[in-house]
């Protein structure tokens, strides 16, 4: 489908809708997208912020953007324990969050009122302040719907004993146990998150889940032939209107929402490569390993000798400002066979003709991304909805090798080659160009995605 930019907007609606991202890399990036989908479709946009992870306004100037002063303390900014930062800002967000909608609704241009709320699904609390506002809220959920499936079902695999026997480490076997009330999810697949008490993400997940049945509608970057079978099933207990209108960054640019600055050389770097002989290596923007992880990936990559490109963000190894932990003479050694960024324009980077495999934690947005450019996957999850998205990857739509949490240099060095390499891997690449297929005809004008944001479009005018 044809990229739409931004001038190409169509005639003004005259409603203006009010978006807050999450402020995570993988929940601002789609987040910002639907903003530039809806102005596209003529709507007026505001986007409220936190001062943490701010995006940059300059990027948008067709949007107007009103930040919120959370007040975090400096311990509190920090994405290592990701489940206590996410209950600290549905708790410090309310009061500025709430002073900031009700000025905005009230100073309201009556050219242009204020039709809707849209929410990233984990700022819970917003239901109640858009209740509160009498503002219909509709929620964004920035992950798969198979792994909201499974998080809407925690109440009841916790009465089963399921999550206990994940957090305990049970022995294989019980691991590989399926989860018979949601196939095809084993117990190891369950999208637990570790953090200092557990009972935060118990709660986080019960507020969250309760607080989307209670919206006007749910927001999926995700599409019907993907997840068409997740959808019905949710929907048995979500009866509320439902848009899957994925994949977002096809409607549009993104990468100016971006909080890191994407380093240019992959690109030079990846054009002086041979077709489908790269292997790009990211795990996002939160998932973080030890030095001897990072020494492990380090040495399978080399032992490999498949080409790479490897993002390692500062902060993949805490206490470690970047490469410090390689080996004297690692880089050398690899005599240009490997490149090493910081931050990566990774749709670029997985559209080139260059790259071959994507080994991935699966975090949504880069499963997605990796589909849309049809590039095979190494499925390495680490925590949280990565579980389920490996699994559904690895399994149902087999298009991707699991690697299952195990960072070891021989086990690595193996998975590389039969992705890049051997048949296998080509078999996986013959799969994911014919989902790449049905993504692209779901976003033409009788295609799925395409028929819902119509729906959708409609819908925020009903309001
Ligand atoms: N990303 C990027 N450059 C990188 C790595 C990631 O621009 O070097 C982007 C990627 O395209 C995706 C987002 O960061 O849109 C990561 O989101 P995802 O859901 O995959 O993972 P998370 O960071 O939330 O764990």
């Amino acid at each position: 489908m044809e990229r739409q930019k931004e001038s190409n907007v169509q005639q003004k609606k005259g409603r203006r809708v009010i978006l807050f991202p999450l402020p995570l890399q993988g929940h601002i990036n789609p987040m910002l997208q639907l903003a530039s989908i809806l102005y596209s479709k003529g709507f007026s946009i505001t986007i409220i912020h936190t001062n943490f992870n701010s995006p940059n306004p300059s990027n948008y100037p067709h949007f107007s953007f009103n930040s919120i002063s959370e007040s975090l303390w400096e311990s509190e900014v920090s994405t290592e324990d990701t489940i206590s930062l996410l209950t600290v800002l549905n708790d410090k967000c309310v009061v500025p969050f709430q002073d900031c909608l009700a000025k905005l609704i009230s100073n309201g241009d009556q050219e242009e009122p204020v039709a809707c709320l849209i929410t990233d699904a984990i700022w819970h609390f917003a239901q109640t302040v858009a209740d509160t506002l009498r503002l219909p809220r509709i929620v964004l959920r920035t992950s798969s719907i198979s792994s909201f499936l499974a998080f809407s079902a925690f109440q009841i695999l916790l009465e089963k004993g399921y999550l206990a026997e994940q957090v305990s480490f049970s022995s294989d076997s019980q691991l590989e146990k399926p989860v018979t009330e949601l196939p095809p999810l084993r117990v190891k697949d369950i999208p637990i998150i570790v953090t200092h008490d557990t009972r935060n993400f118990h709660q986080l997940i019960s507020a969250v889940v309760s607080k989307t049945k209670a919206c006007s509608g749910l927001i999926w970057n995700s599409f019907e032939d993907l997840e068409q079978t997740e959808l019905t099933r949710l929907h048995k207990d979500f009866p509320i209107p439902m848009f899957p209108i994925g994949p977002f960054h096809k409607y549009c640019l993104a990468s100016s929402s971006s909080l890191l600055s994407q380093d240019p050389s992959c690109i030079s770097w990846l054009d002086k490569q041979a077709a489908k002989s790269v292997m790009y290596v990211s795990f996002g923007s939160i998932v973080i390993v030890n030095v001897t992880e990072f020494l492990e990936i380090a040495w399978g990559l080399a032992n490999s000798r498949v080409p790479f490109l490897w993002v390692v963000r500062p902060g993949l190894v805490p206490g470690v400002e970047w490469l410090e932990p390689l080996p004297k003479g690692f880089l050398e050694m690899l005599d240009g066979r490997g490149h090493i960024v910081k931050w990566a324009p990774q749709q670029e980077v997985l559209a080139h003709p260059a790259v071959g495999g994507f080994w991935t934690h699966n975090g949504w947005n880069s499963t997605l991304e990796s589909i849309c450019e049809g590039v095979p996957m190494i499925c390495q999850p680490c925590f949280g909805d990565q579980l389920v998205n490996a699994r559904y990857a690895s399994h149902v739509w087999r298009v991707g090798l699991h690697l299952e949490r195990k960072f070891e240099r021989r086990e690595i060095e193996t998975a590389i080659r039969r992705v890049t390499v051997e048949a296998e891997g080509q078999e996986m690449r013959e799969r994911i160009m014919h989902l790449k297929e049905k993504l692209e005809l779901s976003l033409l004008e009788a295609g799925s995605s395409y028929q819902s944001l119509e729906r959708l479009v409609d819908h925020i005018l009903s309001f």
